[in-house]
């Protein structure tokens, strides 16, 4: 089992279970994958990579999160491999890690993970600034 999290055309965000990655591909195509909230089927895998703004991640880098470059895949992934190179992966226990680092004005870590969406909110209600990358596929 594989869980995505799925963004639709209104970005509502939500999670699913899949068996594989071909069955998300195989439902989505068939349009039977719906949001949740708005029941939209435009529905796309959004793998959240937010992070600690600043430390590793410098000028050059961030942009590349200019809107006009979203949609360059190559400077995408380049983008994530920098990341992946400079940055802690702490997966699913982001949000808990983000804080030590938020508090701890001594660490200067750069961390990336995922969170659900009611995490995310609450970091950014603490005020906590994190970017979402998008997470392009190295393999398609
Ligand atoms: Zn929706």
């Amino acid at each position: 089992m594989i869980k995505y999290n799925l963004e639709c055309e209104n970005n509502h965000e939500f999670e699913s279970w899949f068996s594989d990655s071909n069955e998300f591909n195989k439902l989505n195509k068939q349009k039977l994958l719906e949001c949740i909230y708005c029941s939209s089927n435009k529905i796309q895998k959004s793998i959240m990579s937010p992070m600690v703004s600043g430390t590793k991640l410098d000028e050059d880098k961030m942009s590349l999160l200019d809107q006009k470059l979203l949609n360059e895949k190559n400077q995408l992934i380049k983008l994530r491999n920098h990341i992946e190179k400079n940055f802690e992966f702490v997966g699913d226990k982001f949000s808990e890690k983000v804080r030590d680092v938020y508090y701890d004005k001594e660490t200067k870590k750069s961390i990336y993970g995922t969170t659900t969406p009611e995490e995310k909110k609450e970091l950014e209600e603490e005020g906590i600034d994190l970017i979402s990358i998008p997470w392009v596929g190295k393999d398609n």
